[in-house]
């Protein structure tokens, strides 16, 4: 626990907003968004580092592949009315190892399904919910930008944060969703493990000669996987993993020089590439908190755990841990208004303990897929090479190996998982 001598609020004052979200980027902005809906009468408040005006690092030129469980999240939450128009669906995979035999399809109809997922740029998800946010009254949200933490005082009811801009804030429960590199994450003390790639991911839009037909491609190569994502339009958005020193020298490339050297390691299945967007680099960190949860505080987002973006899992699980942290505080709210006693009860001790054991299991399980995926596709051995090509081609062979990749895409079994727990902590309402 970080010291403050500063912030002079006395113990028991009555906390100045329930809920204080540090971060205002996408898990951030989305906790927001989804708390005033399931409680219209939290009063929040959102610090973000970054004046509203500036282009967030959040919403940049980034597109993320959306699980079906995801898509269904954000249409619980009012978002994906307003979204699915500017989003792709994916109704096909295709899963390829780079000069080996090894290749998998799968297509939505196998599963009876319409589609797998969407593909979205995150700059679309921003402007909606910033829009959305702009409309709610300064009593119920309270938005502090450009602003962060200094330092922070738990005590027994409440979190006091003073505010780099001299302002200080007492609040029932803090979420911390400053994305990996949280500062605040570590002013409170939360231990963490981090281990390096040694992977850049590049990204850029690409455009097409042809219509893509909604086909998702990840081809894995020896220095990391090439994912194309299908955009709205005939445009791919391309995420390039390789060493740091070829994204160095792929950052420097003129744009026909790129979108020719993207051809060359892709080849041809994807169609011809004609033109690319701005690029954007991202070094690769596998990051995760020992724990989510401290006295007063939870994590989410990639202030919790950040995944290589192999699998596009990170937005998916951030979903999940904001769906947990939503119906937590509906649990822990139920049938009172807003007042100080049922203040308290949010980011009380049973609220966290759910939270933490609702979040651990599915996040270690992703974490688990996404580093082992990078470690199987990065190993140079011929026979590891031989054993992952074996499992691509009987995936290819037999509809039964492909269930357990479709669902992990879809993500209904994780989000199913989660809502069975927090369906049962409501029955049990403390531990
Ligand atoms: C190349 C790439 C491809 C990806 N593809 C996918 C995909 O296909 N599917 C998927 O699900 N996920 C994907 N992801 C992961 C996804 O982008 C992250 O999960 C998501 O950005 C996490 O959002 P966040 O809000 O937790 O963190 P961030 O996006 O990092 O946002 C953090 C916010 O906190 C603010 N902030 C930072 N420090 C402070 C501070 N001290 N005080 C106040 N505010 C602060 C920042 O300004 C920012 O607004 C991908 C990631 C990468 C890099």
């Amino acid at each position: 626990m970080a010291s403050l001598t500063e912030i002079a609020v006395s113990e028991g004052a009555v906390p100045e907003v329930d809920i204080a979200i540090a971060g205002g980027g996408m898990a951030g902005l989305t906790l927001a968004w989804a708390l005033l809906r399931a409680r219209p009468t939290l009063r929040l408040a959102v610090i973000e580092q970054q004046g509203a005006v500036e282009r967030s690092v959040s919403f940049d030129s980034r597109s993320i592949a959306l699980a079906a469980a995801s898509v269904q999240q954000l249409q619980a939450w009012q978002l994906w009315p307003e979204l699915a128009a500017k989003a792709c669906p994916i109704r096909h995979i295709h899963v390829s190892d780079r000069g080996h035999f090894g290749k998998c399809y799968l297509t939505a109809e196998q599963f009876g399904l319409t589609e797998f997922g969407a593909v979205l740029e995150v700059e679309h998800l921003g402007q909606l919910l910033q829009q959305r946010l702009q409309n709610v009254p300064q009593e119920q949200l309270l938005m502090l930008q450009p602003d962060h933490i200094v330092a922070l005082q738990q005590q027994q009811d409440q979190v006091q944060l003073q505010l780099a801009s001299g302002k200080q804030l007492s609040a029932s429960l803090l979420v911390v969703c400053e994305g990996g590199l949280s500062p605040t994450r570590q002013l409170a003390g939360f231990a963490l493990s981090t281990e390096h790639y040694q992977q850049t991911a590049v990204i850029a839009n690409l455009a097409l000669a042809e219509p893509h037909q909604e086909r998702a491609y990840e081809r894995f190569t020896a220095d990391g996987p090439i994912a194309l994502l299908p955009l709205p339009g005939k445009r791919y958005s391309l995420v390039w993993t390789t060493s740091p020193e070829q994204a160095a020298r792929l950052m420097q490339l003129g744009d026909s020089e790129f979108t020719a050297a993207a051809q060359q390691a892709f080849g041809y299945r994807a169609g011809v590439f004609v033109k690319s967007g701005a690029r954007a680099s991202y070094p690769l960190t596998l990051r995760r908190s020992a724990s989510p949860v401290l006295h007063r505080i939870a994590l989410a987002g990639n202030s919790l755990h950040s995944l290589h973006p192999i699998a596009g899992q990170g937005f998916n699980l951030a979903l999940r841990d904001i769906a947990a942290l939503v119906q937590l505080v509906e649990n822990h709210t139920q049938n009172q208004p807003t007042d100080k006693n049922s203040a308290a009860e949010i980011g009380g001790y049973a609220m966290l303990r759910q939270y933490q054991l609702a979040r651990e299991a599915d996040m270690q399980q992703v974490m688990t897929l996404t580093d082992g995926l990078v470690r199987l596709f990065s190993n140079r051995s011929r026979l590891v090479a031989l054993g992952r090509n074996l499992g691509l081609l009987g995936m290819l062979l037999c509809d039964d190996l492909k269930q357990p990749l479709a669902h992990q895409a879809m993500g209904y079994n994780a989000m199913q998982r989660l809502q069975a727990q927090l369906k049962e902590f409501s029955n049990h309402a403390a531990l």
